[in-house]
């Protein structure tokens, strides 16, 4: 649905993206996640041509992003971070402004969303809080029922049950919609993403499937015989070391149950026991963002 090429985005001499290589599939909720300054509203923003790609090129629905004319335009659906909506306008006006110009527009799907949100229809948007502005920019995007939804930070403000209603609408959209969604709210992306990307100052550090992001990453807790120096150099992909005493703990980003204990015992002959915790996306992040010198995602 979207591949981005050697994607790069300079702003002077600050380079917000460095050669990104991105493909998201079809059908997928795809999360792009990393820390404040990493890139994610840029590389949203060259999706749908709000910016021009310094070099690289970025296709959505087969089409390069510099050329998407009115035909696309009508099935990609776009949230920006800051929201910016015509205040003035009441939420009922502004969705029959927005009904006319997309030809898919579904009442039946306005009915509905204005129903489950509870939208006041009378109240200008200007008067309305920061959650029921989100809905209602929403209940606009999703009545025209686009084949590509990009949504910027679509939960920062909203309370939980908000969050729920707007998770429980976009999940309604797939697979026939595609969703690229950037977002710091690990809880709300590890519940609904089915791939994962963290970029971080303008680059991919990984992107692949939730699945198996969740299986290659385990909490390590091995229990020594006795007291022993670490490794001088410890294998890639053992994050994060710390030993105290006859205890060692390290994430493993590369988990595997058929060889990761043999892998450990040739390092530590001498050991009384291993255990390996599955990890919250969190605790997957935060290990990453701290191994590469960030502690913050
Ligand atoms: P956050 O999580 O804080 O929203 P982000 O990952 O979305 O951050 P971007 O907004 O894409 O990051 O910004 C990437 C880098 O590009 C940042 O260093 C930002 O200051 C810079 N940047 C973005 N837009 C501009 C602009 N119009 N002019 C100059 N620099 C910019």
């Amino acid at each position: 649905m979207i591949q981005m090429q050697a994607l790069t985005r300079n702003f002077g001499t600050l380079h917000a993206l460095q050669g990104v290589d991105l493909e998201v599939p079809a059908g997928s909720v795809f999360a792009l996640v990393g820390p404040n300054g990493a890139g994610k509203t840029t590389a949203l923003k060259l999706c749908v041509n709000l910016l021009r790609a310094t070099t690289g090129r970025v296709t959505v629905m087969g089409v390069d992003s510099r050329r998407l004319g009115p035909g696309e335009l009508a099935h990609i659906g776009y949230m920006a971070e800051s929201r910016q909506l015509p205040e003035w306008m009441p939420t009922g006006y502004f969705l029959s402004y927005c009904r006319e110009f997309y030809p898919n527009w579904s009442d039946d799907d306005a009915a509905e969303l204005i129903r489950r949100f509870d939208l006041p229809l009378d109240r200008p948007l200007k008067s309305l809080s920061r959650g029921m502005r989100m809905k209602a920019a929403l209940a606009a995007t999703l009545s025209y029922r686009p084949q590509l939804l990009l949504l910027d930070e679509p939960f920062s403000g909203l309370d939980v049950l908000v969050r729920e209603q707007l998770i429980e609408s976009l999940l309604e959209r797939t697979p026939e919609a595609t969703i690229l969604l950037a977002s710091h709210d690990l809880a709300e992306i590890e519940s609904f993403a089915t791939h994962i990307a963290y970029l971080d100052e303008g680059r991919i550090q990984f992107a692949e499937e939730m699945s198996t992001l969740n299986d290659r990453f385990r909490e390590i807790e091995v229990l020594l015989d006795s007291p022993s120096d670490p490794p001088p150099s410890p294998p890639p992909g053992w994050l994060n070391l710390q030993q105290s005493g006859v205890t060692l703990r390290f994430t493993h980003a590369c988990y595997d149950p058929d060889s990761t204990e043999a892998e450990i015992r040739r390092h530590y002959p001498a050991l009384r026991e291993i255990t390996a915790s599955p990890l919250p996306l969190r605790a997957i992040v935060y290990a990453l963002a701290k191994s590469s010198g960030r502690t913050s995602a």
